[in-house]
């Protein structure tokens, strides 16, 4: 290929909200373009009046917003090879139907909803699987190639609805080179006379891509794999405009958990993972989607784990900050099988992020988090400390607080298992005894309290084991959690020593 500059595109249909899988088409567009030092173009595909859906336009800028890949053309940054709506585009490619036209590449047709059934109908019977309007069945319709011209003058003079169709060659070998799948050969008889420009005055999808894709000098055309089947055709519309085509890439499927088959909503919200970037409300049903993040994820380890779903970096290396992904990132290293979507990968990288994010910023989002929810809010030093000492048993912002409600609020319960295997009939007067102990420390800092209790454990001849769970026990209510002496410092010494002689008294009296 020559030395074109790269220019790639998103080009979305605004039927609904942009599933996941979109997301990684643009995402991979965004690090081909970037690698490139080319552009990134947001061209709304919106040609079909029918399909549109109010909000859908926004909620796809909104998401590739929030995942750090904002195009450098499209409909909200403008550019100089706008419109970027292809419903602002109209006027442009009635002229191109025509050149078609004139070329012989393409032709007129008349035929009715009826007519168009009747000839289904009649090569089913004949013993057609897949009857279709083809270099053979066209020979029996209404249409500019069996029509006088005289005829098909009058009928469009007397405005008689029609449509543009493509003149597919009756037997030829067509061959598109995928830049991850290699030559991909058809021939063109197994494909039909699609219609390129419809009744209403608007072009098709495959009219309007690819002369919108040439005006505006895409050199690739990187999209999912289930416009692969399109490629042949839109090869030959590169032909018979006499234009060169853009390189193609057709990215592998997103595939359910177990493999079997397209990753959907509904496999979504049977297992309970968001396969949309953002909340969406369906305008017209009001059916709620819940995305990914809503549900608390980081838009860059959102932006990590889709990067992963079909391509890889050749080495073990997993966590990737976007420009580490825009140097590594490569067609050749994108794979060709459908890639499994793991919802506890997703997790996984959550979690990476969560705990490589500094302890203030975590504050941060859980103060948002916690005036959502309406928790009064201890000082954003103590909020940055409760991070810190949470963040390795998280994976959101969220249970950063719901995991560590204890480093706010009394215990409300006391774990039984702990409780059963350590709470001793002489624990509550040892207990009380080490509480008098901390009671009269004059700091209560963590290694002052971690002195003064090995001090204790000491002089009583007594391991850790036998002491430390049950003080957890009564300051937590937890068998488990991050170090005693940060928690303790951290709720303070007066909220330590009323959890400490509250927790002796219910424990006794619950104790059997
Ligand atoms: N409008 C198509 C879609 O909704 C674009 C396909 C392409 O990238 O050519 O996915």
């Amino acid at each position: 290929m020559s030395a074109k500059r790269v220019r790639v595109r998103f080009a979305p249909s605004p039927t609904g909200p942009l599933h996941m899988g979109g997301v990684r088409t643009a995402l991979y567009n965004y690090l081909f373009a970037r690698k490139h030092g080319g552009d990134f173009v947001l061209r709304i595909e919106d040609t079909d009046q029918s399909r549109y859906i109010a909000g859908a336009e926004e909620y796809i800028q909104e998401a590739l917003d929030w995942c750090g890949i904002s195009p450098t053309e499209g409909p909200a940054q403008g550019g100089s090879y706008g419109p970027y709506r292809q419903s602002e585009r109209k006027a442009i490619y009635r002229e191109y139907a025509d050149r078609l036209l004139e070329s012989g590449h393409a032709y007129y047709a008349f035929d009715s909803p009826e007519e168009l059934d009747k000839m289904r109908e009649d090569l089913k019977k004949a013993g057609s699987n897949s009857p279709q309007y083809n270099a053979i069945s066209r020979e029996n319709m209404r249409n500019s190639l069996t029509l006088s011209a005289e005829e098909v003058e009058s009928l469009i003079s007397d405005g008689q609805p029609y449509v543009i169709r493509f003149k597919m060659p009756r037997r030829q070998e067509v061959r598109v080179q995928d830049a991850i799948r290699g030559w991909v050969v058809v021939n063109s008889a197994q494909l039909d006379d699609k219609v390129l420009f419809k009744s209403d005055g608007m072009p098709t999808y495959h009219l309007a891509n690819i002369v919108d894709d040439h005006l505006m000098e895409i050199s690739h055309v990187i999209r999912g794999e289930e416009w692969l089947p399109s490629a042949p055709l839109h090869q030959l519309l590169y032909d018979a405009f006499g234009w060169e085509a853009p390189a193609f890439a057709h990215l592998p499927l997103l595939l359910r958990p177990d493999g079997n088959g397209k990753l959907s909503k509904r496999d979504g919200d049977r297992l309970g993972f968001p396969v949309f970037p953002l909340d969406w409300q369906d305008p017209a049903s009001g059916e709620k989607s819940s995305g990914y993040r809503e549900r608390g994820y980081f838009p860059e380890a959102f932006v990590n784990m889709l990067a992963f779903l079909g391509w890889n970096p050749g080495t073990p290396q997993e966590i990737f900050s976007l420009d580490e992904l825009v140097e590594a990132f490569s067609l050749e290293r994108v794979g060709k099988a459908g890639a499994k979507f793991d919802p506890d990968k997703a997790r996984w990288y959550n979690q990476q992020y969560l705990r490589s994010t500094g302890n203030d910023e975590l504050a941060q989002r859980l103060k948002s988090h916690l005036e959502a929810k309406g928790v009064s809010i201890p000082s954003m030093e103590k909020l940055s400390t409760v991070c810190g000492l949470m963040k390795e048993r998280a994976s959101f912002v969220p249970e950063l607080y719901e995991q560590g409600k204890y480093l706010f609020d009394k215990p409300e319960a006391y774990d039984d298992k702990t409780r059963r295997k350590k709470w001793k009939p002489e624990s509550p007067a040892l207990m009380g005894e080490l509480m008098e102990r901390f009671a009269a420390l004059p700091a209560f800092e963590p290694e002052t309290l971690e002195q003064c209790f090995k001090d204790f454990l000491e002089e009583k001849s007594l391991g850790m084991g036998a002491v430390l769970p049950n003080l957890r026990l009564l300051i937590t209510g937890q068998g488990m959690g991050p170090g005693m002496w940060e928690i303790m410092a951290l709720i303070g010494k007066e909220n330590s020593m009323e959890r400490m002689s509250a927790g002796i008294q219910n424990l006794s009296s619950e104790a059997n």
